[in-house]
């Protein structure tokens, strides 16, 4: 397989000139990928990331969003902000305005991929399969013409960290089927089991059903009971147990495979050449953003990495992050981990290049890319920024 173009552009801004901001350097990513190669005139465009959580408020920011929206639009693509659900879908829309993504600051709909109830969804099967023969893939992603996948890459407590493949991979398929059976959850879990509990780990302390977004696990005469029809075997009871008293029956190598194979069937819902990936290495914390809280980064924002291929962009990104020093006064330096390498791994007690071996062994893209960086916005990318800022703010006269 050929090399992959990722295009790179560095968080750090050392002029004060709008031309070096980030968002400045996102409108010259956009230019440079030339999104016009992948989206046609009407295509109807899903914009898809993480609406994130009432407290998990690190997610991309919707000034970022707005760029991309504003970039499909200049090529007369109809894009919509999406996200699957995670709770009820109604109060995942509320979550998302909380954190600053509405139409008005994304200039376009903000939508939920799989409806009011995580069930409008389509079945996909999975070529070359090991374990997941078909998996129900949110009708707002199957019936999208092209699609960008906006991704905060970050770390993960199952997966070791979050970026491009995990948004395509668990992020866009649905939590039930269309008819209501068990669909997301059966990534995190071997055979669709329930979560393991240990009686002699627990503490009764209800962290757990605290967090169930389903309500499918009480704490009764000292027992831990699961619902078993309404359960979405999510595992974030298990990854909120202190105790280690839940454990999702899966090993990581399954997991990561299972991700592949979710990642593979959202893909074939595309034609070649429809979905390009960005991910924003920013505020990194250690956790998924579907946690109920953030907690600060791990290390040092890096800047923005683009890609048609999700393989290559996740591999420049844990490559780049391998080089950044973890931070005094984060879970990273709570831990111990004081070096520069697989800070995201460290952390979460995973492998992070598992699911890239997994993702290139089975065909969804490579881990060998080339990095194009991108040092400053130029003049030609001023036809992609939205009209009242197009003067750049600083360092000119208004
Ligand atoms: S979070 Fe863990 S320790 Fe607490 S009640 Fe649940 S299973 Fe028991
Ligand atoms: S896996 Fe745990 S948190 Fe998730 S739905 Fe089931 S009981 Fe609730």
């Amino acid at each position: 397989m050929e090399k992959a173009k990722v295009y790179f552009a560095e968080a750090r801004s050392k002029i004060w000139n709008y031309e070096y901001s980030l968002p400045g350097k996102l409108e010259e990513l956009l230019e440079k990928v030339d999104l016009s190669k992948y989206i046609s005139p009407k295509d109807i465009v899903a914009v898809k990331t993480h609406f994130g959580s009432q407290g998990a408020f690190r997610i991309v920011r919707p000034v970022f969003i707005r760029k991309i929206v504003d970039a499909v639009k200049a090529i007369k693509g109809k894009p919509f902000v999406t996200d699957t659900t995670r709770i009820e879908s109604l109060d995942y829309l509320e979550v998302a305005a909380y954190n600053g993504l509405t139409h008005l600051t994304c200039g376009a709909p903000v939508l939920i991929a799989d409806g009011i109830k995580g069930r409008d969804s389509t079945s996909v099967k999975v070529e070359g399969h090991k374990h997941i023969s078909e998996i129900s893939v949110a009708n707002g992603i199957y019936h999208a013409d092209a699609m960008i996948v906006v991704s905060h890459f970050k770390g993960h407590l199952q997966a070791g960290f979050g970026g491009a493949i995990k948004n395509i991979g668990m992020g866009g398929v649905s939590p039930k089927t269309h008819d209501g059976k068990n669909n997301r959850g059966r990534l995190h879990s071997v055979d669709d089991k329930l979560p393991a509990w240990d009686k002699a780990k627990c503490t009764l302390c209800k962290r757990c059903e605290a967090i169930c977004p389903t309500e499918s696990i009480t704490i009764k005469s000292k027992n831990v009971e699961f619902n078993d029809d309404a359960c979405w075997r999510c595992g974030r009871c298990a990854r909120i147990c202190k105790e280690k008293a839940l454990d999702m029956p899966i090993t990581s190598e399954r997991l990561n495979t299972h991700i592949i194979e979710a990642s593979k069937a959202v893909m074939s819902t595309f034609k070649p050449k429809k979905v390009v990936f960005i991910n924003f290495m920013i505020e990194m914390q250690p956790e998924c953003d579907c946690m109920p809280t953030a907690d600060v980064p791990v290390v040092n924002d890096q800047g923005i990495a683009l890609s048609d291929d999700p393989v290559a962009v996740d591999q420049a990104c844990i490559d780049i992050v391998s080089k950044a020093p973890p931070l005094p006064d984060s879970l990273a330096s709570d831990l111990g981990v004081t070096k520069p390498g697989d800070t995201f791994g460290a952390v979460n007690k995973r492998e992070t290049k598992l699911s890239l071996e997994i993702g290139e062994k089975m065909g969804l893209g490579t881990r060998k890319y080339e990095l194009v960086t991108v040092k400053k916005k130029s003049k030609s990318a001023l036809t992609i920024d939205n009209l009242r800022f197009n003067v750049g703010y600083l360092g000119k006269t208004l």
